[in-house]
Formats: structure tokens, sequence, C-alpha cells
């Protein structure tokens, strides 16, 4: 088991399988983003190995995450291979995708165990979806979404609220996803990596949003609690799930049930702090696990209480020098 110092037990990963994506949303990468070079990755098999090590410590629950994990080369590899640990220590294994490639590999997730997926989509409009993630073809994002539905899968959708871009879409998102059976999230921009424009002008504070959906939906407090930072509402005429993910506004580290690996073996423990320790040193230097091991209990111990993001106006940005995409979201 590993259990941090504040007695908050980690039953749950999200590992980066690659930092490369199709996208170029305006909030995560800059439009000129270099990508690392291949020998920093984690191989297929190391990736697995990891996770097996995770499950074999109590982790319940891997989330693969990316830049966009279905572009990685012989992904299925991975959540073939990942798959046959659920029932097995593993309870769910499930991804964050900007849906791009899902037309493609929803049956063969389905099949590898995926049951509930999370796909991201910040508009309905397409010219808008093209501003925002400016390399994305949102007919194929839409067709991508559809196929998962046909699959079997539970889907979620995420959406990062902006302000002057998206707030005019919030009720109709919501309409969506209620006509669709889909569980919404929302999500307060995070200060992640060094971008052209300043946050504080794209930042929208959750409680608006909530705002906006109160003017037409009536909504009851959910109890669901996932150890993470999402907080949970039952909107009642679209019977779904609404989230709100507040990192800038509430803090949500309490609870905290997990860790972040980074494409490269970098484990974080913590998604706004810059503490880090090395998986890939252990991995690359034993065959055996035990060294691996040895480092994961130790760097647990080193996970902190907790976040210190913020984005205030008046003060100079402040920010983790990370961009999203390398940690996964
Ligand atoms: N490419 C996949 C996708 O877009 O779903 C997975 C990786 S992406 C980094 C995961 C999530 O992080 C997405 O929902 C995205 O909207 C969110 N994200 C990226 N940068 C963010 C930021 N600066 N603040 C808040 N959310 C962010
Ligand atoms: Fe790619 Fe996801 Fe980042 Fe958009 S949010 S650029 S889809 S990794």
């Amino acid at each position: 088991m590993l259990i941090d110092p504040f007695k908050r037990k980690i039953s749950y990963v999200r590992v980066s399988v690659t930092d490369r994506c199709d996208f170029r949303c305006s909030y995560c990468m800059s439009e000129k983003m270099k990508f690392l070079p291949k020998e920093e990755i984690l191989t297929l098999e190391e990736l697995k190995r990891l996770c097996d090590v995770f499950v074999e410590l109590g982790v319940k629950k891997l989330r693969i995450t990316g830049g966009e994990p279905l572009i990685r080369k012989d992904i299925m590899q991975l959540f073939d291979g990942l798959g046959k640990k659920l029932g097995k220590g593993l309870e769910e294994l499930t991804l964050t995708t900007n849906g791009s490639q899902l037309e493609r590999y929803a049956k063969d997730l389905f099949n590898s165990g995926v049951k509930r997926i999370n796909i991201s989509l910040d508009t309905l409009d397409k010219n808008k979806f093209k501003s925002i993630t400016k390399t994305g073809n949102f007919d194929k994002v839409m067709k991508g979404i559809y196929a998962a539905k046909q699959a079997g899968m539970k889907i979620k959708i995420n959406t990062v609220a902006f302000k002057n871009v998206n707030d005019n879409e919030i009720l109709n998102l919501v309409k969506w996803c209620g006509e669709n059976s889909f569980a919404l999230t929302f999500i307060e921009i995070m200060p992640m990596g060094k971008m052209g424009k300043k946050r504080s002008d794209q930042y929208m504070p959750l409680p608006e949003v909530r705002n906006i959906i109160e003017s037409k939906y009536k909504i009851s407090e959910d109890p669901l609690r996932t150890g993470g930072p999402a907080r949970y509402v039952h909107c009642h005429e679209t019977n779904e799930k609404i989230g709100f993910i507040t990192p800038l506004t509430h803090n949500f580290c309490e609870m905290c049930n997990r860790v972040r690996i980074a494409c490269t073996g970098e484990m974080y423990m913590c998604l706004g702090q810059e503490d880090k320790v090395d998986l890939k040193i252990p991995l690359r230097k034993s065959e055996s696990n035990d060294l691996l091991k040895e480092t994961l209990y130790e760097a647990i111990l080193r996970k902190p209480k907790g976040h210190d993001f913020e984005i205030d106006r008046e003060k100079e940005e402040k920010f983790v020098p990370r961009h999203m995409n390398v940690t996964g979201g």
C-alpha cells in the first residue's frame, strides 16, 4: 500500500503515455510546442510494468492520458495488457481523450475493459472548436463521441470554462449532454505552462457557471466524491450528473488519492507542485521491481498537503512551469 504522510491512500494513478497531440488547444499548449525526444518517453513495456507495480501496491484505478493517448503507436497493446488486470486488483481502467481517434478505437477499447471514458469538448460550435483547438476536426470528434456511445461506454464530457469563449454555451452543453445521457464536468482553467495570453483574461470561476445553469435547471448536491477535485450536482431535468472542478476557487486536496506519471516516467505527487521523482531510473536500472517499489515508497512520503494555484489579475502571473500535455490531465 502507498500511504502518504497525511494518511491518504494512493488508489488512483493517471498515466500520461505521450506528450504529443493532434490538437493545439490554446489553454494547454503553445502553437510552437516542442515535443520530447523518443528516448525520454517510457516504452509501452515500461508503462505496462510500472502500472502493474502500482496495481500490486494497491492502486485500483488507472487513467491513461496524455497528450492525446490514442495517437501513440500501438497504444491498444497497453490497454489490452492492462485490461487483463481488471478484477485482479485493478477495478477500473479508463482514459481521457480529445475524441479524435475514437471512431477507430472505441470498440477495441470497450473490449479491452474500458467501460467509462472522459472526452474533452469545450464547444458545440464548429468554428469555435477550430479556434480553440487550432488543428482539431470537429466532425471527426463528434463521430468519435457517438462511436464511443455506440460501443457501450459511459461518457463524461470535460469542458474547460472560458470567459467570452464558451460562457454563452453552458446551457446548450447541459442540454446536449442530457439528451445523450452524458455526464458533464466543467473545469476551471489552471495556470499550467507559460502562454502568450494572460490567463486571468480567460479564467471563469465555476460559481458563475453554476449560476448560469441554475437560471434554467433545478440542481441539487450529489454526495459523490471521487477523491479528486470534482464536486457533483444532480440535474433534475436531464437526470445527469454535472461536475465542477474548481482548483482555483476551492481547495480539493484533503482527500487527494492520486499521483500522476508524466510520459517521461516522472511522478508528480501533486499536479500543482514541482516536486517529482524520476521512475525511469529504477525502471531502466534493474529488471527486478524492488528498486522501483523502494523509490515509490520514498516518493509517496513527499506528497505535499496541497497545491497553491493562484490566478490574480493584480499580481504577476504565477504558473506551474509545465504544460498540461506533459503531466497529463
Ligand atoms: N488530450 C486529451 C484530452 O484533451 O482530453 C488528454 C490530455 S488533456 C491535457 C486532459 C484535460 O486537461 C483536458 O480535458 C483539457 O481540457 C484539460 N486541460 C489542459 N490544459 C488545461 C489547463 N491549463 N487548465 C485546465 N484544464 C486543462
Ligand atoms: Fe491536446 Fe488534450 Fe492538450 Fe488539447 S487539451 S492540446 S487535446 S493534450
